[in-house]
């Protein structure tokens, strides 16, 4: 049998509320768990709005740059490489899940994986 650890509080998600709640939690001076069955930071870090973002500020700027002779600005051909695309994205979506909890003062356990929890009756 694996060994019992006991929490105060369990926040189970780590995506928008749930890359803060611990931190509150553990300023409250509770011991946290943070459970997470997915990608660290859930849908929006991981495959919604960051990701997304960062790819239309891309669009935005290529459209930009060929718009920008008629402006009277000639910058030269302008090309996409779709690779430097997805690195550049990828930066942001990792820097955005520094979740930088320790230097938040949680000091709880985050748990990566399907587990099974009980409550003390
Ligand atoms: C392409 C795209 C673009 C988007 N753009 C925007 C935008 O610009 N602005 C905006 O406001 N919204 C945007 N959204 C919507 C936004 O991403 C979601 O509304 C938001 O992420 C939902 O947050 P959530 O906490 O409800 O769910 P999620 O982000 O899905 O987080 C839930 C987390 O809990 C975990 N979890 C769930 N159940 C368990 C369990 N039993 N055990 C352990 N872990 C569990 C999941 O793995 C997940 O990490 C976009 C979505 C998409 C798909």
């Amino acid at each position: 049998m694996p060994p019992t650890t006991n929490y105060n509080a369990i926040v189970i998600g780590t995506s928008q509320g749930g890359r803060f709640l611990p931190i509150a939690f553990a300023k409250a001076g509770c011991k946290v768990a943070l459970i997470e069955r997915g990608p660290m930071g859930g849908t929006c870090v991981n495959s919604g709005c960051t990701p997304t973002k960062t790819m239309v500020a891309s669009a935005r700027l290529a459209y930009q740059a060929k718009r920008g002779v008629d402006y009277g600005i000639h910058i030269g051909p302008i090309s996409v490489d779709m690779q430097a695309i997805r690195k550049w994205k990828q930066s942001i979506v990792e820097g955005a899940l520094r979740l930088k909890l320790n230097k938040n003062g949680y000091r709880g356990r985050c748990i990566l994986s399907p587990g099974s929890l009980t409550r003390r009756r």
